[in-house]
């Protein structure tokens, strides 16, 4: 599905900074997730604890904002705003 590849392409991404970051633990991740991308904030969380059991983003604090903007160029998309990590 749409959602399960943006979501995987998300953790890769999220697990590349990390490593470019020397990070032990990634402990924040803060997302915008598009109108037109057909998932609820906590449907993400569920695919996001899965996805990152035994990743350096396992635990970590998530930040999600939905919005209500069809018109949005990235409407269809999610995207990752910001990390933080340790
Ligand atoms: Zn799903």
């Amino acid at each position: 599905m749409h959602e399960h590849s943006l979501i995987a392409n998300l953790l890769s991404r999220i697990d590349a900074i990390a490593c470019q970051h020397s990070a032990k633990r990634v402990v924040g991740v803060s997302v915008w997730i598009g109108a037109l991308a057909h998932i609820s904030a906590g449907h993400f969380r569920e695919h996001f604890e899965d996805g990152s059991r035994g990743s350096l983003a396992q635990g970590a604090r998530l930040d999600i904002e939905v919005s209500d903007d069809p018109e949005h160029p990235q409407a269809q998309d999610i995207l990752l705003r910001s990390i933080e990590v340790v």
